[in-house]
């Protein structure tokens, strides 16, 4: 202080950068506060599927010949809690560094594209999601397959985490372009919260959800769709009335 006052620092010049660095502090800390949320919520998400997991196969070594009617609870626990694991461990791939993403544009036909991944959501969790054809009787894209489902999938598991009702894909062509569109009646997100839920980390209010109990994530699921998203080449885009629902849209040139 006294060496930039040396310097011939004005008063308010000093204030002023004195305040700037006071800003630049705090962004810090929030960003830290952030990433802690994250560690910790991450860990915690990672032991529980692990513990459900680990007790479910010890229980049937121990008690499967007297207890048969454990075998399919057992096996409906440890598939529905691999299911959880993987979707996170690929969410902690995907924040690695991007540099390695290779893309492999191919023809998709995207009404398979869309029942594959309906046909998945119910057999691991047991949600039917709608189809809707709009117009077509196919809509075919040159896209990144692999990628694209991963956008698919992170819309489709946040409209079954934030919602209890019908889930819809709706697809068809607009102007130009192709688009996938995931419908859901929930919980809906406040207008003023909507660009930022594209924030690495961010999550709106946790205590906020249809049961009234926090709902497990890692804010990481819409940063991710949306930098795989511009990595391909297509738009993901959001629209939310609070308390209505979402539609997430994917737009494919
Ligand atoms: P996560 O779901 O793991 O918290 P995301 O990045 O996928 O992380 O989403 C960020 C936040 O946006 C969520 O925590 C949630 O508050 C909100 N959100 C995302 N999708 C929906 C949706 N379909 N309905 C309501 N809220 C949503």
């Amino acid at each position: 202080f006294m060496r930039l006052k040396q310097e011939g620092k004005s008063r308010d010049e000093l204030v002023e950068m004195g305040e700037t660095f006071n800003d630049m502090i705090g962004l810090l800390a929030e960003s830290f506060m952030r990433q802690e949320q994250f560690v910790s919520n991450a860990s915690h998400e990672l032991k529980t599927p692990l513990t459900i997991i680990e007790s479910y196969a010890s229980l049937l070594k121990r008690r499967l010949r007297d207890r048969p009617e454990l075998l399919e609870e057992s096996i409906e626990a440890i598939h529905s809690e691999a299911v959880r694991m993987k979707g996170l461990t690929e969410q902690l791939l995907l924040a690695m560094p991007r540099s390695e993403w290779k893309i492999e544009r191919e023809p998709l036909d995207l009404l398979p594209f869309a029942e594959q991944a309906v046909a998945f959501f119910r057999s691991a969790y047991g949600r039917e999601i709608h189809v809707v054809l709009q117009g077509e009787d196919s809509v075919t894209v040159m896209t990144d397959q692999d990628k694209l489902k991963q956008v698919l999938f992170i819309l489709l598991d946040n409209a079954r985490k934030y919602s209890n009702d019908r889930i819809e894909i709706e697809l068809g062509r607009a102007d130009k372009d192709s688009y996938l569109r995931v419908k859901d009646l929930g919980i809906g997100i406040p207008a003023e919260e909507l660009s930022k839920v594209f924030e690495r980390f961010y999550r709106v209010d946790k205590s906020r959800s249809r049961d009234q109990e926090p709902i497990g994530g890692t804010g990481l699921g819409l940063s991710l769709g949306k930098e795989l998203a511009d990595a391909i080449g297509v738009k993901l885009v959001l629209e939310s009335i609070q308390g209505k629902g979402t539609t997430a849209t994917i737009r494919i040139p």
